[in-house]
């Protein structure tokens, strides 16, 4: 297995390099807006340790990987009330993982709204800055 390579764009995130439309962090977990959302609210939860993918998450992460998720997830549902809610995870660049730090992806469903592409099309930053208010609120009032 490859080593991780610390100058993935998430270890840039998490080092507070480059920003990003952050939703929640707790002390072993990040999260925040995908750039290039397949649906509103489409977001990403990271943890801080250096895992490439699902096999090197330690047990802690792991965990605290999915408890932010469920926790993230409730507020995306509370803010935009999607009809349903897709966690998605790529594991290597056979089943299209691009960034090599492990994240899980909340990708909320609207019917009738098919998805939009994989790591395609930047959003207006504007729009994400709102979409961020709005689950950093929701989770604010879940608190
Ligand atoms: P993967 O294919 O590795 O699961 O997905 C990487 C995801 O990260 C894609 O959905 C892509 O849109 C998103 N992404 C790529 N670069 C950035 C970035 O700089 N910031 C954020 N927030 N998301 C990114």
């Amino acid at each position: 297995m490859m080593a991780y390579d610390d100058t993935n764009i998430f270890a840039k995130i998490l080092r507070g390099e480059i920003p990003a439309y952050r939703v929640y962090e707790d002390d072993r977990t990040f999260a925040m807006l995908d750039i290039m959302p397949q649906s509103d609210g489409h977001t990403l939860v990271l943890p801080k340790s250096p895992a490439e993918n699902l096999f090197d998450l330690d047990p802690d992460s792991a965990t605290a990987v999915i408890l932010s998720t469920q926790r993230v997830a409730r507020a995306i549902q509370a803010a935009f009330s999607p009809d349903g809610m897709l966690l998605q995870q790529f594991n290597g660049t056979a089943a299209g993982q691009t960034v090599f730090h492990f994240h899980m992806h909340i990708v909320p469903r609207y019917e009738n709204q098919p998805l939009r592409g994989h790591s395609r099309n930047m959003a207006d930053s504007e729009l994400l800055e709102r979409h961020a208010d709005k689950i950093r609120q929701a989770l604010n009032d879940t608190a």
